[in-house]
């Protein structure tokens, strides 16, 4: 990974004077560049300062341990699992540029992997031509269906067609994309809430779900970006993308905190394959340096 990650930057830290409250401060510097959000880092430090009143926290072992625990108790995850026997569909949002188009692709590729399960993609991003093309682009090299009507065409409509063609075929999976960016967000807001209404009469809850695609650069931007998906549609996930060319990734955590949203998948690069689960223990051992 690129950069200093926080972990190498904590043992800086320890090799000067340990807990004095230049250390704290200097942690909190620290935390906060590392995308948790201020708030949080304020919480994180009370909880870290607390603990070694009390004396639990006397080395930097220790001291490693309660702040692992700490994130590691705010971050929610689960395994996402589609019903193989039903149609399931996953709506895939974010803004313009964050990894939206590849993550479709390596998705497609991940449910075929893990399932055996084919996909159809859903060209809802009828606002871009580029976007359409681009879904086309990767269903023709995966060899998957892409259900797509013209640039500026009513994504509700490309989706509800997807949706019904679906269900005729009995095709299990679709991956739809959704526009990131209209001319306001209004509209933004409004024809998400369209198609998410057009989804839900169709498609049953436990089988239809709303990943938000996050780039891993982005930093506390990512958490005003969730915030906004999040007011529209409320979101069943994260899927944090360029993961590979970040050294932070701590913007996931305070999404996760703050709107209780679970992190499901890791974007580890371009390739179609770059697509893991979340392992929360391995992405804290990253963060942390461990
Ligand atoms: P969209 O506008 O959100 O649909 O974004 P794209 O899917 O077109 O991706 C934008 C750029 O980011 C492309 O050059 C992708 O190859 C690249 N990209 C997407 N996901 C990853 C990732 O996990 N790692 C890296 N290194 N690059 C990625």
């Amino acid at each position: 990974m690129a950069g200093i990650n926080l972990g190498t930057r904590l043992r800086k830290l320890f090799a000067g004077e340990k807990f004095s409250e230049i250390f704290f401060d200097d942690l909190e510097d620290l935390l906060i560049e590392g995308d948790l959000g201020a708030k949080f880092v304020n919480e994180i430090i009370n909880q870290l300062k607390s603990e070694m009143k009390t004396h639990k926290v006397k080395s930097e072992s220790d001291f490693i341990v309660v702040l692992r625990n700490y994130l590691s108790e705010n971050i929610l995850t689960y395994n996402y699992m589609p019903e193989q026997e039903n149609t399931n569909l996953v709506l895939i949002l974010g803004v313009n540029g964050v990894g939206k188009t590849t993550s479709i692709a390596k998705l497609a590729v991940y449910f075929k992997n893990e399932y055996g399960m084919e996909s159809v993609l859903s060209a809802g991003d009828t606002f871009r031509a580029a976007a359409i093309d681009q879904l086309i682009y990767h269903g023709d090299k995966l060899g998957m269906r892409v259900v797509h009507q013209q640039h500026g065409a009513d994504p509700g409509a490309v989706i509800y067609d997807t949706i019904d063609s679906a269900l005729a075929k009995g095709d299990k999976m679709i991956i739809a994309d959704t526009a990131g960016r209209m001319h306001n967000r209004d509209n933004l807001v409004k024809e998400l809430q369209k198609i998410d209404k057009i989804i839900s009469n169709k498609i049953s809850e436990n089988r239809y779900k709303k990943f938000l695609v996050i780039d891993a650069n982005t930093g506390q931007n990512g958490l005003r970006q969730a915030e906004s998906f999040n007011d529209a549609v409320s979101l069943d996930g994260i899927i944090l993308a360029k993961y590979d060319s970040s050294s932070k990734g701590g913007t996931v955590i305070s999404i996760s905190r703050n709107l209780k949203v679970p992190v499901l998948f890791l974007g580890t690069g371009e390739g179609y394959s770059d697509l893991v689960k979340f392992d929360k223990d391995i992405f804290l051992d990253n963060l942390l340096g461990l």
